[in-house]
């Protein structure tokens, strides 16, 4: 699990903006980034090593002192805008050639700041929380984040690159935004546009800090859509990935969990308690779901019935549920089935049987929303297997090419990793991937390579050694399909 790096952010609040309704800056990131691609954010970022060089008035202490350095350089690289004192007596044009003095390296942030005699001021910096990323990612940032109202005549203006756009937006209305589907957000960025749209109040801070997960507790209710609870869970799985991820897909009456498959205590506890919490607003567990049998999607099933003491059913395919011995499934699942929550709003799944991973793989479907629960078909990180006999080439491909002719897709969400975002772009990936390994893997047969060993070691030349005996499953997989498919008799 990597280990949080520090990094600074800005909530910019507009000029002279209305108390009771007021606007902020966010940013849209660019959908081709792997960390939160496509997502609403703040401006912000990592650490550099001269932040630490720059003196700030009226600071607290030498760490908030570095924190406040970093968000302001990261808002000047990012939006522009220069959030130092004496910044004032500068012209647009001079600011713009300051920017560029600072991002091709002919000074350094410490050094522009000393040379045009400006200085930061921790009184234009309020410290609102600070959140860390939780261990599923494979990027973990421990992120301070300041309230600063946009200096006077500066207006803030995206540098085409990480950021695809930005723009002022009410922030209740941001949020909205995110209740309607619109847009994809973190935890800590919906925590900020909605305690801001009650008003920058006399306790403001006071409310921003409220929730423990904004002094740097793991924030473990995720909810990057309405209604879906991304809860990773730590499993022992194949790496790059550390985590299984479990969704939570709830409305006012019932909850339908998928793939609770921690078989460690604290992660099982972790998972009642969340569970817990949304029972106690009045809902009940409808059903736990399996997507396939692997152990990190299924190893806390019976930790989890036990916690409910039994009442509610597990639902799996018929090919999942008959290799499962120590599970036992209580309700089939079959293709093309509606599963429908009772209460609001109305949430319909349809369940796609996809094999290829497993024989018995289920996706879900959420058309209204176009949401996809790809289960181990499509991950966000790391890559699939397709191990035979349980795994199947030719099935893979018509599950993935299945998934492909889905209309309006608009969220992918995997058995590992974070969401993605640009679905079909995804789906092609992966489709084009194959395709390619296996066009390979037939030249490497045309010229005489036959055994499935010496084939990994002429085509999987991108993956290291230690990953060989995986591929080598996969290389016996696009064979049987090859075969299949009678392109390896010679004639
Ligand atoms: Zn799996």
């Amino acid at each position: 699990m990597p280990t949080p790096k520090d990094a600074a952010a800005v909530i910019l609040l507009r000029a002279n903006t209305d108390p009771t309704n007021p606007e902020v800056y966010w940013v849209k990131r660019s959908d081709k980034l792997a960390f939160l691609g496509g997502f609403h954010a703040f401006p912000g970022g990592q650490l550099d090593e001269t932040d630490s060089e720059v003196p700030v008035q009226n600071s607290p202490n030498p760490e908030t002192s570095v924190m406040i350095s970093g968000a302001a350089r990261e808002l000047f690289e990012e939006l522009g805008i220069l959030a130092a004192r004496g910044g004032e007596q500068l012209t647009k044009g001079q600011r713009v050639s300051l920017l560029d003095d600072l991002e091709s390296g002919r000074m350094t942030w410490p050094n522009l700041l000393t040379h045009y005699e400006l200085y930061l001021d921790a009184n234009d910096f309020t410290f609102v929380g600070r959140w860390v990323t939780p261990p599923f990612s494979p990027k973990r940032f421990d992120t301070w984040f300041f309230l600063v109202t946009c200096p006077a005549k500066q207006e803030p203006n995206v540098i085409p690159g990480e950021l695809a756009s930005g723009e002022w937006v009410e922030a209740g209305d941001g949020f909205n935004r995110w209740v309607n589907d619109e847009i994809m957000a973190v935890p800590p960025t919906l925590h900020a546009l909605k305690t801001l749209s009650t008003g920058v109040t006399s306790d403001l801070v006071e409310r921003f800090l409220a929730t423990p997960q904004a002094q740097g507790q793991s924030v473990r209710r995720i909810e990057f859509r309405p209604n879906y609870i991304f809860f990773p869970l730590r499993t022992p799985t194949r790496p790059p990935a550390t985590h299984t991820n479990c969704y939570l897909v709830y409305n006012s009456k019932e909850i339908l969990i998928f793939d609770p498959g921690s078989p460690y205590e604290d992660e099982q506890q972790a998972l009642a308690e969340m569970v817990d919490e949304l029972r106690a607003e009045g809902r009940s567990v409808r059903e736990l779901i399996l997507t396939h049998l692997h152990p990190d999607h299924v190893g806390g099933v019976n930790a989890l019935t036990t916690h409910l003491e039994g009442h509610v059913p597990v639902a799996a395919h018929a090919q999942t549920a008959e290799v499962l011995s120590e599970i036992r499934v209580d309700r089939l699942i079959e293709d093309d089935e509606l599963i429908s929550l009772a209460g609001d709003p109305s949430i319909e799944l349809r369940a796609l049987h996809t094999p290829g991973h497993a024989r018995g793989h289920l996706c879900f479907l959420d058309e209204q929303r176009g949401i996809l629960l790809t289960g181990d078909n499509i991950v966000g990180l790391g890559s699939v297997l397709i191990d035979p006999p349980e795994g199947n080439m030719i099935d893979y491909l018509k599950s993935l090419e299945r998934m492909r002719s889905l209309p309006d897709l608009k969220l992918l969400l995997g058995g590992h990793g974070p969401p993605m975002t640009v679905p079909y772009r995804k789906i092609d990936e992966y489709i084009t991937h194959r395709l390619e390994r296996e066009e390979k893997i037939l030249e490497a047969v045309r010229s005489g390579v036959t055994s499935p060993e010496e084939i990994v070691k002429v085509v999987y030349t991108d993956v290291s050694p230690k990953a060989h005996a995986l591929a080598e499953r996969a290389v016996i997989a696009h064979l049987e399909k090859l075969d299949a498919e009678g392109k390896l008799t010679i004639n």
